[in-house]
């Protein structure tokens, strides 16, 4: 009995990708984003599969690296704001986390309470994307402060792109150049490259890459530009649990926003928002069934959706409708809702049965 909602992680593919992303990017130790439970693909699962294969993990919170640590990772695992909140220090300690530094309080606080337990601080710099990170004023009071502890730990200097999946955006430049006069002369190993600098910039590659997206076979240009190369981690299916001959001129579903322009066939399928496929996707979202690509038609429900197979061979109740995954690439769905893969990825709802595949 297949489930009502299924999302089937290929942990083959995830290593298929983590070896793309080493021959793009040789020289670079890896840190794999696995923040938002890896993109809403299950973190414990993936690390585990790329742990020997990969430097470290990235996470967004205190609660994802004990969750890591608590079915046996060993590998560095970095806290990607660092410490913000009263005792995370002390239980990032515990955890033996590395820290992404991102201010002077926290440098302060983390000298005063000591490094002993962390291996290595991920320093932040604002070079103009303006959400976390020390500018350029204010590493000039930060050096001097890293200089009390550099001799003990690992300092890596990092930066985050606003434009990357631009590549000819002004921003890049703008923001590399800060970069530069802010690290040039410093002894520090460096990493500015997310997926899409990883795909388009190799002279951003430096000593480490922080893959996201692209681990997950997503493309992080989206439906414009997709990659080939990649191969789709997650598939979401749902059932057929109903059929229905409808004449042209009938309306479909909530709001009367879809009439049929001819007589067709529509099949009811057995996910909706509730279970995280977005109500924004419009008519015409792609989906796939009995081996052909069709399309989702009126409103999303709650519970439910409506795709028309009329042109589909021989649908019957409980075939099994792909959403998105192996054929209907995530990014082409994102589009027509007007929102990015990374989304659709991480708003999977607790309905959804999780099935692991090697
Ligand atoms: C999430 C994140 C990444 C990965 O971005 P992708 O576009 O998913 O590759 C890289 N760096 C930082 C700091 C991040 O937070």
């Amino acid at each position: 009995m297949s489930s009502r909602v299924s999302a089937t992680i290929n942990l083959a593919a995830i290593s298929h990708n983590l070896n793309i992303i080493r021959s793009l990017a040789p020289e670079s130790s890896v840190l794999a984003m696995v923040k938002a439970d890896a993109y809403g693909h299950g973190a414990n699962e993936v690390a585990r599969v790329i742990e020997s294969q990969v430097g470290g993990f990235g996470v967004a919170t205190l609660d994802e690296a004990a969750s890591l640590r608590s079915v046996g990772i060993v590998a560095p695992i970095v806290l990607l704001e660092g410490f913000n909140f009263a005792h995370e220090l002390a239980v990032a300690k515990e955890h033996k986390l590395d820290l992404v530094i991102h201010n002077l309080v926290q440098l302060r606080e983390l000298i005063e309470e000591g490094v002993e337990g962390i291996s290595r601080v991920w320093v932040k710099l604002d070079t103009g994307m303006h959400r976390l990170g020390f500018s350029p004023s204010e590493w000039l009071e930060a050096r001097p402060l890293i200089s009390q502890i550099e001799q003990y730990i690992d300092i890596v200097v990092m930066t985050h792109l606003a434009c990357a999946d631009e590549i000819e955006h002004v921003q890049n430049r703008n923001q590399l150049s800060v970069f530069e006069q802010i690290v040039d002369g410093e002894p520090f190993a460096q990493s500015i490259a997310n997926s899409a600098a990883i795909l388009s910039r190799p002279d951003l590659h430096r000593n480490w890459v922080r893959p996201g997206i692209m681990l997950y076979g997503v493309s992080p240009f989206g439906s414009e530009q997709l990659i080939d190369d990649l191969c789709p981690v997650m598939t979401l299916k749902a059932s057929v649990i109903a059929l229905k001959s409808v004449s042209a001129g009938d309306w479909i579903g909530y709001g009367a926003t879809y009439q049929c322009q001819s007589d067709r066939l529509i099949a009811t399928v057995s996910l909706g928002y509730g279970d995280g496929y977005p109500r924004s996707a419009a008519t015409g979202t792609p989906c796939y069934i009995n081996g052909v690509m069709t399309e989702l038609v009126g409103r999303v429900s709650m519970d439910m959706l409506t795709i028309d197979v009329t042109d589909v061979p021989g649908v019957k109740l409980g075939d099994q409708v792909e959403l998105w995954g192996e054929h209907v690439p995530v990014e082409q769905v994102a589009a027509c809702c007007d929102t990015i893969g990374y989304v659709l990825l991480t708003g999977l709802t607790n309905r959804v049965t999780f099935h692991y595949v090697r």
